[in-house]
């Protein structure tokens, strides 16, 4: 039981880990990862907490306080999936969050990730309207909308993101999942964020105006009390530090070269995972 994994970055001074599980069960056409495709080393869950453990030594001298579970999507292998949250709770990492597209939560899956202990999520929702869904995904969106209700039902903590693609996901879409989720509860935090043509998969839109995002955000605030747009701003003021495949080291190389050019805030220092291998020393 294993899984691939291209990367995995730490953020200095808050100390959280992000592991990325390559591969997905989604083929979204603005897709801006390359960790859609199955690309990185295999490694076990028992393999994949020692990458951590040794990146945080190499890093911090010290265990992460947090670690974000992301891909690719993370919940294609349950078991995997599992014994990963059950290491790193084993060590004491109670913050451990799923960051998923939803379409694979299920009861069951819920129940066993919330017997592990503390844990909470990020829905990246892609479109309310199916067929929008569909179009842009491959999939229906009627398992993530039911995963959402999932949630709320087992008290899990979670939060719902979007992306605004102008002509694609516009601000009715974003109305419309508003209403859904106000009737599921009014506090849930909604994260609003905008498209980036330039690293996405296919250029089907553009990058929405800063007007285009304030509309969206003040439609969401009708309907929802927590609606923020972008990542929070201390994300910006944080140090990444990203261990990377060793054969994926020219793709990287080029998606830095494109985000620095976008964002005067990209600060993150790219190392090859050699660094951190073998991991049985
Ligand atoms: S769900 Fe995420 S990783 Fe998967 S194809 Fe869509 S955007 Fe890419």
């Amino acid at each position: 039981m294993k899984r691939r994994v291209p990367s995995i970055s730490l953020a200095s001074p808050v100390k959280s880990a992000l592991i990325i599980l390559s591969g997905c069960n989604f083929d979204c056409r603005g897709c801006i990862t390359v960790a859609r495709e199955p690309i990185g080393r295999e490694f076990s869950a028992e393999e994949t907490v020692e990458l951590v453990l040794k990146a945080g030594r190499y890093v911090w001298n010290s265990l992460p306080e947090k670690v974000i579970i992301g891909g690719g999507e993370p919940t294609l292998n349950p078991k995997y999936l599992l014994k990963l949250v059950a290491l790193l709770k084993r060590m004491d990492i109670n913050d451990v969050q799923i960051k998923t597209n939803g379409y694979l939560l299920n009861s069951w899956l819920l129940k066993e990730l919330k017997r592990l202990g503390l844990i909470s999520f990020v829905v990246d929702v892609k479109a309310f309207t199916d067929d929008v869904h569909k179009w842009y995904t491959g999939k229906s969106n009627k398992r993530v909308l039911r995963a959402i209700k999932l949630l709320d039902e087992h008290d899990l903590k979670f939060y719902v993101r979007m992306t605004l693609i102008p002509g694609v996901v516009d601000i009715e879409e974003i109305r419309k999942m508003c209403i859904f989720l106000s009737h599921i509860d009014k506090s849930i935090l909604f994260r609003i964020y905008g498209f980036s043509p330039e690293h996405a998969r296919e250029k089907i839109s553009r990058r929405p105006s800063r007007s285009e995002l304030l509309r969206a955000y003040r439609e969401a605030q009708l309907y929802l009390d927590n609606v923020r747009v972008g990542p929070d701003p201390e994300t910006f003021k944080l140090e990444y530090t990203e261990f990377r495949d060793d054969s994926l080291l020219e793709r990287y190389a080029k998606i830095d070269e494109v985000s620095k050019s976008l964002n005067r805030n990209w600060n993150i220092k790219g190392i090859p995972m050699s660094r951190i291998l073998p991991l049985k020393d």
